[in-house]
């Protein structure tokens, strides 16, 4: 009766819940209903639906689970960004990010809170400076697993999130149809109600995937980890870049620009003597420029047991000057916030490694 994809009523859209209603000889304001306890009041228990007749609320909670997943571990940092650990029913555990307003991202009067989402447990992409993919891929999430990771952020820290980045563990373009999934639920006003233009999926370049992204109505922000300006910077630290070298790969942005008539961004880390050169400030203004694209520089966060450090500051400041100089519209972050963001994949590893300092499950902030 019930579809092998869904394995939780947060695996669920407004369509999936018709048929499942339907199959059960319910009315269809019983979705809406349901809908509203999910996503409005944010109820995780049947007990408490009131609304909702008893004998249909046994036939439901007879069906699916009503899980989100589990809060593992918590860390804080100074300027109040919080990184949880969720631990899914299987034992799997991803990190999510929240982030607070940050002048340096978003101008001083906002208000964005974002959170940082996994997609995937670990990652197959094996980019040389990243701890997400040092054990390589062990499974897809669901779309239910993904807005989970959303709820349960929400519910943890009393927070309304208003932006959402896919740039967590995992390569969001490589667990397409979840993902999509996850955003039709986050983004419908039946679910979460967030703006398409409030969601940004980060892709290390999956040039296929960035088409038929261009190609879908909505209007969600793109966001791809160049790191590098040229082919030979790229495939010495993202083997990727040897699948989809850097030509296929800018037009593939070219033509996602286009269709969503979005300026993109880039995310470029910096690390010290790879990527981090006056020519390689060079090469990123001129597609940049080429492709009126942003920037976002990223200090590198380095990994225990990885080789590479993060640029000095003053390389760091030398590179985003040589941008703006050559009329480029770039950012460093700075904060904390920005660098936990980045570094999605190392709280999951210290935890695994039972080296975390960070007691479990309260909140722990440094400040
Ligand atoms: N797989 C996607 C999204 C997840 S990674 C992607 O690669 O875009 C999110 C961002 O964090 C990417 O830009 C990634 O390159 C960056 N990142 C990974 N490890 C990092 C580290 N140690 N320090 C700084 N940024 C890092
Ligand atoms: Fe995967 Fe992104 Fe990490 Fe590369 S940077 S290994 S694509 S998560």
């Amino acid at each position: 009766m019930i579809p092998g994809d869904l394995r939780s009523f947060y695996d669920c859209t407004k369509d999936d819940l018709l048929a499942l209603f339907e199959s059960v000889g319910q009315p269809k304001y019983r979705v809406d209903q349901l809908l509203r306890w999910l996503y409005r009041r944010r109820e995780t228990r049947w007990e408490n639906m009131s609304d909702l007749p008893e004998g249909l609320r046994q036939t439901l909670a007879a069906s699916l689970p009503l899980s989100l997943p589990e809060v593992a571990n918590t860390a804080g940092a100074k300027d109040s960004t919080l990184k949880f650990l969720f631990r899914f029913s299987d034992g799997s555990m991803v990190e999510s990010v929240l982030i607070p307003p940050s002048p340096a991202l978003y101008g001083s009067l906002s208000k964005r809170k974002t959170l940082c989402l996994s997609t995937q447990v670990g990652c197959a992409y094996g980019c040389k400076f990243c701890a997400s993919g040092l054990d390589g891929w062990k499974r897809n999430l669901s779309a239910g697993e993904i807005v989970g990771q959303f709820l349960a952020a929400e519910a943890a820290s009393g927070e309304k999130i208003n932006n959402i980045v896919f740039m967590g563990m995992g390569e969001p373009l490589a667990n397409f149809a979840a993902v999509m999934k996850s955003i039709d639920i986050l983004n419908s006003p039946w679910g979460a109600d967030l703006g398409a233009r409030h969601i940004t999926v980060s892709t290390s370049g999956l040039v296929p995937e960035i088409l038929k992204l261009a190609d879908q109505p909505r209007q969600i922000r793109l966001a791809v980890s160049l790191h590098g300006a040229t082919d030979e910077v790229r495939d010495q630290i993202m083997p990727v870049n040897r699948k989809y070298p850097l030509d296929s790969l800018l037009r593939a942005c070219t033509y996602y620009a286009n269709q969503k008539k979005q300026k993109l961004s880039f995310e470029y880390i910096l690390i010290a003597g790879i990527n981090d050169r006056p020519s390689d400030s060079r090469a990123l203004a001129q597609i940049a420029r080429s492709l009126h694209a942003k920037i976002n520089l990223i200090p590198y966060n380095p990994v225990e047991g990885l080789p590479w450090q993060r640029s000095s500051d003053s390389s760091q400041q030398n590179f985003l000057e040589t941008l703006r100089k050559n009329g480029v519209v770039a950012t460093l972050r700075r904060e904390k916030g920005g660098d936990i963001a980045a570094a999605c994949g190392q709280l999951r590893m210290k935890t695994l490694a039972g080296t975390n300092e960070i007691s479990s499950p309260s909140p722990s902030r440094e400040d």
